[in-house]
């Protein structure tokens, strides 16, 4: 099998060509600088015609009968098994993941795929019954139309996919648009992998372009009849604004807490917070942010914590024997780098650190800070390999300190006692809690979400085919009605 073309075009409408903007755009490796290939940016125009072409395709396609659509979901997932060595490759050249975080990806996203693939045949209507003698009440429950998906650069194929796979699975046309840093894994690729596995041309358009140039119009265009955003608060606050009369889906950062009670397993604990912290570089909505850890076992954590995270090997992501590499790009290291000094003149002690460094500089050590609640590394989503453990008085302390925060997706907690640990979990203000377990979790048929700053939806399973369909009330008068007029 040869290798999928240079991704140098995009499939806008029923073709692969150039963006249409004049502007091209370089994609490049953030370990080595590489460039892994130009693309041509696409404009306004090109958004209108993958627009126009969506709505004329998506027609035939709902009509198709629910096997069809569930065929090109498991074909593509078998197109993922067939690809999985280039598919692998491209993430971690592409977004600086280790080889465990590109098997990751890729997993989740077949995993999406097979779920993707259960969704046509479990869209249900309801028959209601009416107070009205001789009328039945049908709900049909239908796909929305066009679906516009923007996503983010950390997980970009899992988080394209997850809202591309099942809106296409349920009938729906989708439009992407993937991160700057990311337009291969984040679209390209899954488009290439999707018409492979014989997803009739025109319902999978990829716009390729900046957000200054495109990213008010995949929004405000009168077509789209959900527009699922995966990415920053802040963004997600403007797509909320700009969106109007459009659902929408957010899928926006997080400030997850990692809380150590006192009775707590520290091994598990400790370990789970490695991984649950640095994993990624940090860049993940679900990490833990902060760790929030009773005073009667603090010190006995954080020693184990500081001696595991010590252990940690950061480098080239293509060496498999290392766990972090390269931060994204350089502005994001900046921030990560910002907050870092900032939590520091605001009291916060640094435990473990160091210096950015690598072919492109953008190799951040894992950092372990101590230091209260409102320092900037616990106050703020750093998105990065770093964590600031925080002292709790008890219980109901640790609580507080969990919930004192704008953001509400993901948390842990950690306790022997597992009936007291899913009393706190119900107590965290948050769309998931996962008892002594890491907050990295992701399963293609459980909600995923958040709440508060972090967002509006869920993802998988019913939730997905829920967030992609609409329901029409259908009533049928059988027998002549009486009016009172
Ligand atoms: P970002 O908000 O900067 O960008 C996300 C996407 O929005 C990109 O495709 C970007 O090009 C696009 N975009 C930027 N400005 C836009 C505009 N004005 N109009 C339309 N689109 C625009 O986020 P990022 O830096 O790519 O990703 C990191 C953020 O994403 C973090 O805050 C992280 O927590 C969040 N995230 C959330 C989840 C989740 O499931 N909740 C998952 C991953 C990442």
């Amino acid at each position: 099998m040869s290798t999928y073309p240079a991704f140098d075009t995009m499939p806008i409408g029923k073709q692969w060509r150039a963006g249409s903007s004049g502007k091209t755009r370089e994609d490049t490796d953030p370990y080595t600088g590489d460039t892994l290939t130009e693309i041509p940016q696409a404009d306004a125009d090109d958004l209108d015609e993958a627009y126009a072409t969506a709505v004329e395709a998506q027609r035939d396609w709902a009509a198709q009968p629910p096997m069809v659509r569930a065929q090109v979901m498991r074909d593509a997932a078998d197109v993922m098994g067939a690809r999985k060595d280039e598919i692998t490759d491209w993430l971690i050249r592409e977004s600086g993941g280790t080889v465990a975080k590109a098997e990751l990806e890729w997993s989740l996203v077949r995993s999406v795929l097979w779920e993707a693939a259960s969704m046509p045949h479990h869209v249900e209507g309801k028959i209601m019954p009416s107070d009205i003698p001789g009328k039945e009440s049908r709900v049909y429950r239908e796909p929305v139309g066009v679906v516009a998906v923007i996503s983010p650069w950390n997980f970009p194929m899992q988080l394209s996919n997850r809202s591309v796979a099942p809106a296409l699975a349920v009938g729906n046309a989708v439009v992407l648009k993937p991160a700057g840093d990311t337009p291969v894994t984040g679209g390209l690729l899954l488009a290439r992998i999707f018409e492979e596995a014989g997803l009739p041309p025109g319902l999978l358009s990829v716009v390729v372009g900046s957000g200054s140039d495109i990213g008010d119009a995949i929004v405000a265009h009168p077509t789209p009849r959900v527009v699922s955003f995966t990415g920053s608060t802040p963004v997600g606050e403007g797509i909320a604004a700009k969106a109007g009369i459009k659902r929408t889906a957010l899928e926006l950062g997080g400030n997850g807490p990692i809380v150590v009670l006192a009775d707590a397993d520290l091994d598990l604990a400790a370990r789970a917070a490695v991984f649950g912290s640095f994993f990624h570089q940090g860049q993940i909505c679900m990490i833990g942010n902060r760790a929030i850890v009773d005073t009667l076992v603090f010190d006995e954590f954080l020693d184990r914590f500081v001696v595991q995270t010590k252990a940690l090997r950061v480098g080239d992501p293509r060496d498999p024997q290392n766990q972090l590499g390269p931060i994204i790009n350089t502005s994001q290291l900046e921030s990560i780098q910002d907050k870092l000094d900032r939590a520091r003149s605001d009291g916060a002690s640094l435990l473990i650190g160091g210096d950015p460094f690598g072919p492109t500089g953008q190799c951040l050590p894992p950092h372990i800070l101590t230091g209260s609640n409102d320092v900037a590394t616990a106050r703020e989503e750093v998105f990065g390999p770093v964590m600031t453990v925080i002292r709790a008085d008890g219980e109901e302390d640790a609580l507080r300190l969990a919930n004192d925060t704008e953001y509400g997706l993901s948390s842990a907690v950690f306790s022997r006692d597992v009936d007291r640990a899913v009393r706190f979990a119900r107590r965290i203000d948050t769309g998931m809690t996962h008892v002594n377990d890491a907050p990295v979790n992701d399963d293609a048929n459980t909600a995923f979400g958040g709440e508060k700053a972090s967002g509006i939806g869920r993802f998988g399973g019913q939730w997905a085919i829920d967030e992609f369909t609409t329901e029409h009330w259908i009533s049928v008068q059988h027998q002549p009605r009486q009016y009172a007029i």
